[in-house]
Order: structure tokens, then C-alpha cells, then sequence
């Protein structure tokens, strides 16, 4: 055969072997080969795509200081807090490394939390700041709407129905994302006594939660609830989803106190120092608290990370007002901006919403409202005036709000 026959530099088949043979710059190409080439690319970057995915957060994976300062620009003080979801969230990832290198005999156990603070303390913004760090889909659920199965109400597995949903039904990106159950202090079982009859609405939740926490597959309606019995289960392993729970344990003060008094309190620490204890007991609040309050010791081992948010000062208040990312009197003064208004805010305004919401016992989540209230009338008028410039003064601040519906129910 000449020379100067046209072959596929690839396999070799001549011109008249193939159906269409393409020419580069050296040799030439028949299209079979290109279609083999084209399925060693695939496979290759489906490769790259898995190890990504699985090991690929190690890239972006903050180390546990620079997670704290992370969250320093979102929530104020809660630094026991933070500290802990970021070595628990930084763990959790280092497994998840892990398990790309197969057969490593020592297994890193998943480090779900529970979070033990009062209402408004920055549980929920807490790990949504983490979510948010770690781009991964959030989803938060409140576990008094579950049930057991044959209840009214939603089962344990329409939590990852609402992971699904935010991230538009990605299973691979939901397997790796982050829930925060929170209340889960409402499913405590009664008694520290395991009862005779079952106790549906808390302890058959809690064995339901179990089951998730485990990492399993589970068989997940895309609809959620059971209002469309036909519809097709999606398999969602929940291995290497991070569980974040949180609830205000009402009263687990009195057992820490209980707890402490019989072991340590009293024998090396002084009066001034039991006192300062005393005044906020949640910071040793340890699983063992938590199962006399009622958490079944299977959901506990599940949950192996414990930690506790402070209650908020006037001072923390205060900094919550104006230090976040996004703080209240930032969006404020953007809101105005937008109107071609400069806001101007006297420090005095700022201690005397702090004042109020202390007062209201509000907490944080109250902060808003009162802003609301000073502001509303404000907001209303100035868009069809004339002015660039609002001074918020205290004495206007103490007029709108006296004069609104939370200063009038108060003074009534
Ligand atoms: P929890 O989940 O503990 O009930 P949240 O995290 O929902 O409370 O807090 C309610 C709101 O109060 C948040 O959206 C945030 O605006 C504010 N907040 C509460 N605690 C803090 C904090 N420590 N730092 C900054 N903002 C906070």
C-alpha cells in the first residue's frame, strides 16, 4: 500500500475504513476515535467532579480561627460558641477528606451539635452564618411540627425534603449541606423516666431524628407530607450532612445547678465566683444535662458536640445594633441612602433602643420592631419631601415610639 493513503493516526484504518476522517496540523483523526476520545474525556472529568466534590472542600475549607473570624462579622460575642461549631465544622470537613482516602482504619465520627441558649441569641444566625461560609445548601426546620408516622403533622424526613428544595433538587449537593433542627428542647420526653406508654409527640420524634442523624439512606418525598402519596421517593444519604440543633432547654438551668452544686461548686472556687457561676449556669451544660431534661441518650451519641450561647447585655445589645455585616442601623442608613437621604443617628438613640428592648425583655429579635417603630413614620414621610438630611434624635426616637403600638400596649 502507498505511502500517501490517508489513515486514522489514532487507530490506523484507512481513508475508505471510516466515514469521515479529519485532518490536524500532523495527522488525522477518523470518527471513531473521536467518539472513544470523547468518553475518556467524560470519564475523566466525572473523575475530577467526584474527588472534588468529596475532597474539594479542603481547598476552601477555612481553619477553625479564620471560621470564628468569619462569623465575628455576622454574630456579636457567643465566642464559646463559635469556637466550638468551628472546630466541629472544621472536623466535619477533614472527614469528609477523609473517606476520599479509602480504608483508613481510624473512622472520624460525624460532629453534629446542639446549641443550648435562650430565644434570640443567635442560635439560627449562627448556623446560618456557617452555611453561608461554606456555600453549601441550609435548610432550617422546626422539630415541634414533627410527628411520627400515622400522626397529624410532618414526618422526620420532610427536613431533607426542605434541603432538597433549597438547592432545586440536587441530591449530591444536599448530601453535603447543613440542617439546623431548631426547638428540639420541645421534643424532650417528660420525665427523665423512660414511660410505659409511648410519648408520641416527643420521644417517636426523637427516634425518628435518630435515624437521619445516624447517616442512612433515606427515602425522601420531593413534595414533602403526604398530601401526594404518589409521588417518587428520592434516596438521600445523610452521611455527610452536618445536623445543627438548637433550643432553649427551659429550666435545664436548675439541673446544671442541681449537677454542679454536688460536684465542684462550693469546694475550690469562692463566693464572688459561685455567684458569677451561678448567674449563667448554661456554660456547663453537658449531654448528661440534657438527657435529664429529656433527650434520649441514642439522640445524644448523635449529637456528640454540646455547646451553650450567652443571654445578651444591654452592651452586646448595643454592638448588635451597629457592628454586624448587615446590622440593623447599616440597613437603615442604606434604605435612606437609596431615597438620596444621608441618616444621622445620636448615639443616645442607640442606648435607648437598647434600653427598650432590655425592658420589653426582647431580646435582639426585638431590636427590629422597635427600629420599625421610631423609624415608620419616617420612612413614610421623606420620600415625598424635599430634605437630604434626617437627624434621628432621642427625643424623637422616645416620641415615635411612645406613640406607637409596643410604647402605647406598655404604657396602657
Ligand atoms: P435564636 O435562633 O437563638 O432564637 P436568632 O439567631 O434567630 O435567635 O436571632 C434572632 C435575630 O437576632 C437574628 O436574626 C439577629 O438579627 C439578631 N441576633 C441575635 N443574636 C445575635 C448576635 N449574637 N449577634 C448579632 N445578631 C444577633
Amino acid at each position: 500500500m502507498p505511502d500517501n493513503v490517508l489513515k486514522c493516526s489514532f487507530c490506523g484504518r484507512n481513508r475508505d475504513e471510516v466515514e469521515i476522517l479529519i485532518a490536524g496540523q500532523d495527522g488525522h483523526i477518523c470518527e471513531n476515535c473521536v467518539e472513544h476520545a470523547q468518553e475518556i474525556i467524560n470519564q475523566e472529568l466525572h473523575f475530577r467532579e467526584d474527588t472534588k466534590t468529596v475532597s474539594g472542600f479542603n481547598q476552601s475549607i477555612r481553619k477553625p480561627m479564620e471560621i470564628k473570624t468569619f462569623l465575628d462579622d455576622y454574630v456579636i460575642g457567643q465566642n464559646d460558641a463559635k469556637k466550638v461549631l468551628a472546630v466541629a465544622v472544621y472536623n466535619h470537613y477533614k472527614r469528609l477528606k477523609q473517606k476520599s482516602r479509602e480504608l483508613d482504619d481510624v473512622e472520624i465520627e460525624k460532629s453534629n451539635i446542639i446549641m443550648v441558649g435562650e430565644t434570640g441569641t443567635g442560635k439560627t444566625l449562627l448556623a446560618k452564618s456557617i452555611a453561608k461560609m461554606l456555600n453549601v445548601p441550609f435548610a432550617i426546620v422546626d422539630a415541634t411540627v414533627f410527628t411520627e408516622a400515622g400522626y397529624v403533622g410532618e414526618d422526620v424526613e420532610s427536613i431533607l425534603t426542605r434541603l432538597l428544595q433549597v438547592c432545586n433538587y440536587d441530591v449530591e449537593a444536599a448530601e453535603r449541606g447543613i440542617v439546623y433542627i431548631d426547638e428540639l428542647d420541645k421534643v424532650a420526653r417528660k420525665s427523665d423516666n423512660p414511660s410505659i406508654t409511648r410519648d408520641v409527640s416527643g420521644e417517636g420524634v426523637q427516634q425518628g431524628l435518630l435515624k437521619l442523624l445516624e447517616g442512612t439512606d433515606v427515602l425522601v418525598p420531593p413534595q414533602g407530607g403526604r398530601k401526594h402519596p404518589d409521588q417518587k421517593l428520592i434516596k438521600v444519604n445523610t452521611q455527610n450532612i452536618l445536623f445543627i440543633c438548637g433550643g432553649a432547654f427551659d429550666g435545664v438551668d436548675k439541673i446544671i445547678a442541681r449537677r454542679v452544686q454536688t460536684n465542684t461548686i462550693g469546694f475550690n472556687v469562692d463566693k464572688d465566683e459561685q455567684e458569677d457561676m451561678k448567674k449563667n449556669l448554661l456554660r456547663f451544660v453537658n449531654a448528661q444535662d440534657l438527657k435529664t431534661f429529656g433527650l434520649i441518650p441514642e439522640l445524644l451519641g448523635r449529637l456528640p458536640v454540646v455547646t451553650h450561647l450567652d443571654p445578651l447585655d444591654a452592651v452586646t445589645l448595643r454592638a448588635i445594633l451597629t457592628e454586624p455585616k448587615n446590622a440593623l442601623m447599616k440597613q437603615y442608613r442604606k434604605l435612606f441612602e437609596l431615597e438620596g437621604i444621608e441618616l444621622d443617628v445620636e448615639p443616645q438613640v442607640l442606648d435607648f433602643m437598647v434600653e427598650k428592648a432590655v425592658e420589653y425583655k426582647l431580646g435582639a429579635r426585638g431590636l427590629r420592631s422597635i427600629c420599625e417603630s421610631i423609624l415608620n413614620d419616617a420612612m413614610y414621610e421623606l420620600p415625598s419631601a424635599a430634605e437630604t438630611h434626617f437627624t434621628l434624635t432621642k427625643e424623637y426616637a422616645r416620641r415615635k415610639f411612645d406613640k406607637s403600638k409596643m410604647g402605647l400596649v406598655k404604657a396602657a
